[in-house]
């Protein structure tokens, strides 16, 4: 099984809109973009919501089958750990080992001598094709990230095995996450990782490192944008290096977490990918959630009563909501509009203070960041919330659409 060339991590909270959301993928083949979508969903959202992993398998296929998409797709088991692995091992063929946990603790000493012996050769001054200054490379830069990322990527291999033992041969699509940690990989490190999980036996599809910036949810990139070109094109110099040096899967790239709404650096990444002419995988989750509740509020009368109901249980549970996400959101509560101010909103008012357009001077990103995370309080009304979603599904599901193509689509894949 292999992951095509760019493919598109699209997450359906509610599992409202997989119809939409492949709508999206059909415009941009229309257009020229072949992408292959992947319905990812983690084990924290699935608790939250309270699905299951077979919901999703489910959606992806009954959606595809309904509009007779004949390319492939995936069902990604997105941030897995060996303990929350068991319940995606029927429904997925796409896993996102999370080995986050485990970066910067000890590896045992034997494993850990024979990796610095084994990237030994790299000390000295190393010339990858595609990076103007060679990496200057020490031992002291592999014992440093033997040290940090060693004991990870064994537990990348654990969990491959273990899911391999599961699944029928070659039955899936393999990714290694490290994103979601504090500081960032530089492209060093990323050979270095990448020269373990080769050593480990892990036939990676995609890998997914921590970037410098900082990436928020739903919301844009924050960092400096022409760092982020350098070291994104440094990265893809390198994965081409270590596919060829490690013997890694051909098809081997990097997948962008949190990815949706970085608009900032789609122009950076498509320029990068086209000069290496390399691939990626996009992976995006809550942007589409937002643009049920843009939606629901377009749609006014009992849809906006909800969309505001929502805002005010959210903005009451602040604390409990952000918890969970507190590294991967920055709300300022003083910039929060009171709940009294939002239930005064007219729909479009209210839509347009959560869509991510930069140049409306409604836009309000503190507000979208709190309705981001603030999906559970959905999840608690259940049905009511469903049967909205499904009374004014023309106009949410046109949202979903427009924002999946025009906004992320088209800039990272479509434009010139
Ligand atoms: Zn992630």
């Amino acid at each position: 099984m292999r992951l095509p060339k760019n493919s598109l991590g699209m997450g359906d909270r509610f599992g409202c809109e997989g119809a939409f959301q492949l709508e999206a993928i059909l415009k941009a083949a229309q257009a020229g973009a072949s992408i292959a979508p992947v319905w990812n969903k983690s084990y924290r959202e699935h608790a939250i919501i309270g699905t299951r992993p077979a919901d999703v398998r489910q959606e992806a296929d009954a959606v595809t089958r309904a509009c007779g998409f004949k390319e492939p797709y995936f069902v990604d088991a997105d941030h897995i750990r060996l303990d929350t692995v068991d319940g995606f091992l029927d429904s997925s063929d796409f896993f996102t080992l999370d080995v986050a946990d485990f970066i910067g603790v000890d590896p045992p000493a034997q494993p850990c001598r024979e990796f610095v012996q084994h990237c030994e050769r790299f000390v000295g001054t190393l010339t990858i094709p595609g990076i103007e200054e060679p990496l200057q490379i020490t031992q002291e830069t592999i014992e440093n990230a033997a040290a940090k990322y060693l004991l990870a990527v064994q537990e990348a291999g654990r969990l491959y095995r273990y899911i391999r033992d599961h699944k029928p041969e070659d039955g899936f699509i393999t990714e290694v996450s490290c994103d979601e940690t504090d500081s960032p990989q530089s492209p060093t490190e990323l050979l270095l990782i990448l020269a373990a999980i080769a050593q480990e036996g892990i036939p990676a599809d995609t890998i997914a490192p921590r970037f410098s910036g900082r990436f928020n949810k739903g919301v844009d990139y924050v960092g400096d944008t022409a760092c982020f070109a350098r070291e994104f094109e440094q990265d893809l110099a390198v994965i081409a290096f270590a596919v060829a040096e490690f013997g890694l899967p051909e098809g081997l790239k990097l997948s962008v977490h949190s990815g949706s709404d970085k608009f900032s650096i789609y122009g950076p990444i498509r320029q990068a990918l086209r000069k290496f002419d390399a691939g990626v995988h996009l992976k995006t989750a809550g942007t589409t959630w937002l643009e049920e509740l843009i939606g629901l509020a377009e749609a006014g009368g009992s849809g906006l009563a909800l969309a505001k109901e929502i805002y005010r249980e959210a903005r009451g549970r602040f604390s409990e909501m952000c918890a969970p996400y507190a590294s991967v959101v920055d709300i300022d509560a003083n910039l929060l509009p009171s709940a009294e101010r939002v239930d005064c909103m007219s729909g479009g008012e209210y839509a347009a203070t959560l869509r991510h357009d930069k140049t409306n001077p409604a836009y309000n990103p503190h507000f979208r960041q709190l309705l981001h995370v603030g999906f559970k309080v959905a999840a608690e009304m259940g049905d009511r919330f469903l049967d909205a979603l499904n009374s004014h599904k023309d106009v949410v599901g046109r949202d979903v659409t427009e924002n999946l193509l025009e906004r992320h689509i088209r800039p990272l894949f479509l434009e010139e």
